[in-house]
C-alpha cells in the first residue's frame, strides 16, 4: 500500500492518503498550478536531470498536487503505484501503446467502451498490433483466442452500458498461463465497490471524469498497477508523450476521492430501487443492474463487488422512436452521454456513445435500439421514480395509473 504507514480503513484513505502540506499548513490540498520549478544551482539542475537528486523539474513528468491524487486513488485501488492522465482514454490509450508492439496480440472483451473498441480496432492496428475481440463471459472464448505473441488481456466489468459481469479471477488465470497481463477498466464499479487487483488483474485503468470526480466537472484519467510496471513502463511513455492531467484537475478529482464512498454507496442504493422499479413496470428480463437477483452473474456480482453500482440499463418495448419519446418527456434527468455525476444522466447507447461501433457488432454486444442506460445521480429517489413513471407513460409504454 502507498504511504499508509498507519494501516489506514479505506474512507480514512480517501481523505488523508497522499497529503503533503506546505509551509503555510493549509488544510486543504494546495494546487500547484506551476510549469516549471527552479533549481537552487546548475549543478542540482544537472544532478536533477541525471536522477540523483530527488524533486520536480517539469509538470508533464510530474507535479505535486498530480502526485498528491496517485497516491491516494492508489491507495483506494490497492495498488503499488498510480500515473494520472488528462483523460480515461488517455490513460487505456498509453497503458496499450506503451506495453504492446508491432506483432504483438491484445484479446478483448467484446463488451466494451465504445472508443476503446475503436482504438483497438482501428489505431493500434495501424501500428501491426493484433487483435480479438471475445464475448467476455465465455472462458473457452478467452482460451481459444490465446496466441503465442499474445500480450494482453483487456475487459471491463460491469460492461458499459449492457451491466454484464464478467469473471475478472478467472480472465487473471487464464492471462497469466499465457503470460500475458489482464488490464481492467474499473469506472462502472468505482475503486469504492471493486478492487480488480485483489482478483487478480495486473492493471487497472479508470476515467476519473465520471464518478471520481462525481459531479462532472473535469477530465482525468489514472493507470494503476505493480510499482515497477507504473515507473518501467507507463512512465517513460507519459513523460515523453504528454497526455499530463493538469494541477487543476487532479486537485477536483482528489477533492472527489473525499467523497467518492458516500457518493457511490447513496447512488448505489437508489439504484437499487430504481431498478426494482422498472422491473416491476417492465419486467424483470428488461432490467439489467448487477444488484438484482435476476441478473444472469448476480452471484459473481455479489462476489467481486461490495454492492450493483450506480449504473442501470434497460429495454423499453419498442425501437429509437419510442426511446426518443421517453428521453424527451424525462424532465428531471438529463439527457446526457456523460456518467457517474451527481446528476442523473441518460443516454440511448445505440445513437451515441456506441454509434461508431458497426450495428452487426453492437447488437452482438447487446446493445439494441431499445436499450436506455442510467447513471444514478444524488437526487432523491421518490423524484427520479416520478420522472421515469411520467416519461414512461408519455411515451406509452404503460397506461393505467402507473407507479
Ligand atoms: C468514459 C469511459 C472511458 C473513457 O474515459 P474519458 O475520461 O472519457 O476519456 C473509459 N471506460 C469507460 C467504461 C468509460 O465509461
Amino acid at each position: 500500500m502507498v504511504d499508509d504507514p498507519d494501516g489506514w480503513q479505506w474512507r480514512t484513505r480517501a481523505v488523508r492518503t497522499g497529503l503533503k502540506r506546505t509551509g503555510f499548513q493549509e488544510t486543504s490540498e494546495a494546487i500547484f498550478l506551476t510549469s516549471g520549478y527552479a533549481y537552487d544551482s546548475a549543478e542540482q539542475a544537472a544532478a536533477r536531470f541525471a536522477g540523483e537528486d530527488e524533486g520536480f523539474i517539469y509538470s508533464r513528468y510530474d507535479n505535486p498536487t498530480v502526485c498528491m491524487f496517485e497516491e491516494r486513488l492508489a491507495a483506494l485501488e490497492g495498488a503499488e503505484a498510480c500515473y494520472a492522465a488528462a483523460s480515461g482514454m488517455a490513460a487505456i490509450f498509453a497503458t496499450f501503446a506503451a506495453t504492446l508492439s508491432a506483432g504483438d496480440h491484445v484479446v478483448a472483451a467484446r463488451q466494451i467502451f465504445g472508443a476503446i473498441n475503436k482504438v483497438i480496432s482501428d489505431h493500434l492496428s495501424r501500428f501491426g498490433i493484433e487483435h480479438s475481440f471475445v464475448d467476455a463471459a465465455d472462458l473457452d472464448a478467452w482460451r481459444a483466442a490465446i496466441r503465442p505473441n499474445t500480450k494482453m488481456l483487456f475487459m471491463e466489468t460491469p460492461a458499459n452500458p449492457t451491466l454484464d459481469v464478467f469473471d475478472i479471477a478467472a480472465v487473471a488465470e487464464i492471462a497469466h498461463d499465457a503470460g500475458a497481463l489482464l488490464v481492467v477498466d474499473n469506472v462502472f464499479a468505482t475503486p469504492v465497490l471493486q478492487n480488480p487487483l485483489k482478483w487478480g488483474a495486473d492493471v487497472v485503468v479508470h476515467s476519473a471524469t465520471k464518478h471520481i470526480d462525481g459531479q462532472g466537472r473535469v477530465l482525468g484519467g489514472a493507470v494503476l498497477g505493480g510499482r515497477a510496471f507504473i515507473d518501467e513502463t507507463i512512465r517513460p511513455f507519459m513523460r515523453q508523450t504528454g497526455p499530463s492531467l493538469s494541477a487543476f484537475n487532479a486537485w477536483v478529482l482528489l477533492k472527489g476521492l473525499e467523497t467518492l464512498d458516500l457518493r457511490v454507496r447513496a447512488m448505489s442504493e437508489t439504484a437499487l430501487r430504481v431498478a426494482r422499479f422498472l422491473r416491476e413496470k417492465l419486467g424483470a428480463e428488461a432490467v439489467r443492474y448487477p444488484g438484482l437477483e435476476e441478473h444472469p452473474q448476480h452471484a459473481l456480482a455479489q462476489k467481486q463487488m461490495q454492492a450493483g453500482g450506480a449504473m442501470l440499463a434497460f429495454e423499453l418495448p419498442g425501437g429509437r422512436e419510442l426511446v426518443f419519446r421517453f428521453l424527451n418527456a424525462l424532465k428531471l434527468v438529463d439527457i446526457s452521454n456523460n456518467l457517474g455525476d451527481a446528476k442523473s444522466l441518460i443516454t440511448h447507447p445505440a445513437s451515441t456513445t456506441h454509434s461508431v461501433v458497426p450495428e452487426e457488432e453492437r447488437l452482438k454486444q447487446g446493445i439494441g435500439e431499445g436499450l436506455v442506460r442510467l447513471s444514478v445521480g444524488l437526487e432523491d429517489v421518490q423524484d427520479l421514480v416520478a420522472d421515469i413513471t411520467q416519461a414512461l407513460r408519455h411515451a406509452g409504454v404503460y397506461g393505467g395509473n402507473g407507479a
